[in-house]
């Protein structure tokens, strides 16, 4: 069964999705754990992330953490606002901070405050800074073109956790990119020597004026290096595309829209990575071949 790229993010140790937590979600989305947490809350010894000094991926080791303040949530049926006594403790979050430093600047800071509801198994962040950015790679930017706007509405919607109106940008933004995006997969598949027959079904779904039916013909070709875990992107935007999946939950749709966001990113940036390469590999081997027509020339 392909799993989904949630399924594969979080399949790993409590530490590796608190750091998912940390790393990728804005603020106020809740994420719903499934193991035990301690009173402060496992915090993993390293993050990955973008250092202002040292540059993307740095290593950023754990500095302290601390409680700020304990929630007493009180279960106080109507009547008993008269008679105080009656009132019970429901249960209680605890609002706790936790800092990261660079491993090898020491100088970029990040802090997160963290709210942990213990009856409802849920955390989620309630402030954060720097703050979540919406900036997106030059990469991703120049292959998304004027889409880049509604792009980036989406991750606006998605810092504030607001996942109907992002699930409705990234719906626009598939819809618009479907076509270059199968023309760009149909460069990668031809430039591989792809049997004719898969690049006829891309040619004739490239006629089409519906993107669903384009999705549909990309996830029937979809090559393996787009498809990390056996995932494939491609089934996902159809589904959406075609049926537009139907949630009414806000944090359902940051789900599918986390979900959305990350695959249209990996799909852009993965076939423009594969289709650099090739080039690269080309002009070098170009190189090669007139120094040796050259040298052919200049002996003979
Ligand atoms: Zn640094």
């Amino acid at each position: 069964m392909t799993k989904s790229v949630r399924e594969i993010l979080f399949a790993n140790s409590p530490q590796n999705q608190i750091a998912t937590f940390l790393t990728t979600y804005p603020l106020y989305r809740k994420y719903k754990y499934k193991f035990d947490i301690s009173k402060e809350l496992e915090s993993p010894d390293t993050l990955r992330l973008t250092c202002t000094r040292c540059g993307p991926r740095s290593v950023f080791d754990y500095k302290d953490k601390s409680v700020l303040q304990e929630i007493i949530h009180i279960h106080q049926p109507l009547p008993a606002v008269h008679h105080p006594s009656k009132t019970t403790r429901e249960w209680w979050e605890t609002l706790i901070s936790i800092r990261y430093h660079c491993h090898v600047c020491k100088f970029d800071e990040r802090f997160y405050a963290i709210s942990i509801d213990r009856k409802n198994k849920a955390i989620w962040k309630v402030g954060q800074h720097p703050p979540y950015s919406i900036d997106i790679s030059p990469l991703l930017e120049s292959a998304l073109g004027d889409d880049t706007l509604y792009y980036k509405n989406a991750l606006v919607c998605m810092s504030q956790s607001y996942g109907l109106g992002a699930c409705a940008y990234l719906r626009r933004v598939i819809e618009n990119k479907m076509h270059d995006i199968l023309v760009r997969l149909r460069d990668s598949l031809q430039a591989e020597h792809a049997d004719s027959a898969t690049l006829q079904k891309i040619d004739v779904a490239l006629q089409s004026n519906v993107a669903a039916d384009k999705a549909k013909i990309a996830a029937e070709v979809c090559p393996s290096y787009l498809r990390p875990g056996d995932t494939n992107p491609f089934r996902l935007f159809h589904n959406e595309l075609s049926t537009g999946i139907h949630i009414e939950d806000e944090h359902e749709c940051m789900d599918l829209a986390t979900e959305i966001s990350a695959t249209l990113q990996h799909v852009i940036i993965a076939i423009a990575e594969n289709s650099q390469r090739n080039d690269e590999y080309l002009a070098k081997l170009k190189k090669v071949q007139d120094r040796r027509s050259k040298r052919g020339k200049s002996e003979g």
